[in-house]
């Protein structure tokens, strides 16, 4: 058991991740399950279990329930996951932020209301597409008219939230996601993350393209569609805080800054990770494991650890910072590696204004936003 306390010393962010959905989507590589409801309060109790062993969260400033699907729990078991998480010693009501991921379908005044009295205090909304054939292509159960309906019910119920949605889908136009990202705004969206589809060997969708069932992601609609959404938010008066996460000023999530700040946090439930000093450990992936890892103290051996070498830690590091607003803080990248940052290497993008230094710091400039990769090649 003691063993258990070593690596979460100091964390202030916690992440809950509820393993369960109704259905698994097509594109899902996530730890997913569609499994009964005795499961579902199981998993309550083991995963209130696993943070009495895993003691250690002090002085806690954000906590982030993730899947998954939270809203997938039905009354009973949400409640009793947020009064359980009350009781333990984790000053719930001083939380900074406290996030709750909701699928459109499952939202509703009940759950909202539930949430609410427990202190939750920010939404995400998991929207993908507001094109109806395109949700029946990725296996999701919301329709358009759902996710807007949820949407409006979250965005009037919460101060803050996300609605999160996907672009560069099979069959997707650009004008299919620059209009869903309009819909958005024009409901007073206060934050909206879009990310571009990518896809395991094995998800369904794309067996199902391997098979030529459906079209293939349109690779090449990506700058188009990611640079004319981008414009569209910023002129509404979102800001680009990280590559893909635009927020109203003071809207921006606490919590995933934690992640790309490379602060540290612990990851509660299956195919959770947790971040300290530089060193990823996650819980084990699958449920049934995971419960007998938590039935049998939650032993450190249990855990799998990723110790990256000093190069990839460098290139973690590098490769985050650029993706926020902030950049790279040059004072602290030569306070971490003992060496200053080549910044001769970084001339000729910065010449071509993919780059620029601002205030001591290494900020990525929108004509580069669709290079970073190439640029942390060319950089380290
Ligand atoms: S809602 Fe998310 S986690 Fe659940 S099956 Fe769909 S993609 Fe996977």
């Amino acid at each position: 058991m003691r063993n258990a306390k070593i690596y979460i010393t100091l964390m202030s962010s916690l992440y809950m991740h509820i393993p369960f959905c109704v259905s698994i989507c097509d594109y899902c590589d996530f730890s997913a399950i569609a499994a009964p409801e005795r499961l579902h309060e199981e998993y309550v109790g083991l995963v209130l279990r696993e943070l009495e062993l895993r003691e250690g969260l002090k002085n806690l400033e954000t906590v982030y329930l993730g899947g998954g699907s939270p809203s997938a729990l039905s009354i009973k078991n949400l409640r009793c996951l947020l009064v359980g998480l009350q009781k333990q010693d984790l000053k719930i009501d001083e939380l900074k932020e406290y996030s709750m991921e909701w699928n459109p379908e499952e939202v509703n005044d009940e759950k909202i209301q539930l949430a609410l009295d427990f202190g939750i205090n920010r939404f995400s909304l998991g929207v993908q597409s507001l094109n109806d054939s395109l949700l029946k292509m990725l296996g999701r159960r919301h329709s358009a008219k759902t996710a807007l309906a949820a949407f409006d019910k979250l965005n009037h119920a919460f101060s803050t939230g996300s609605a999160d949605l996907m672009f560069c889908l099979p069959n997707q136009s650009t004008e299919d996601f620059l209009s869903d990202v309009k819909s958005f705004v024009s409901l007073g969206a206060k934050h909206i993350s879009f990310y571009g589809m990518t896809l395991e060997n094995h998800s369904s969708l794309q067996q199902q393209i391997r098979k030529k069932k459906i079209l293939s992601p349109p690779e090449d609609l990506y700058p188009e569609m990611y640079l004319c959404a981008a414009e569209i938010l910023e002129s509404a008066g979102m800001e680009r805080y990280e590559i893909s996460n635009f927020a109203k000023p003071g809207h921006e999530s606490k919590h995933n800054s934690v992640y790309w700040q490379r602060k540290p946090y612990m990851g509660a439930g299956p195919s959770a990770h947790s971040y300290l000093q530089g060193i990823r450990y996650s819980t084990p992936r699958n449920y049934l494991p995971w419960a007998r890892w938590v039935k049998n103290g939650c032993p450190k051996s249990g855990l799998t650890q990723d110790i990256p070498s000093e190069k990839g830690r460098e290139i973690e590091a590098v490769w985050l910072a650029l993706r926020t607003r902030e950049g790279l803080s040059l004072s602290g990248y030569e306070h971490e590696f003992g060496k200053k940052f080549s910044l001769e290497k970084a001339e000729p993008f910065i010449k071509k204004q993919w780059l620029t230094i601002n205030e001591g710091r290494l900020q990525l400039k929108t004509s580069g936003l669709l290079w970073l990769d190439k640029i942390i090649l060319k950089i380290l």
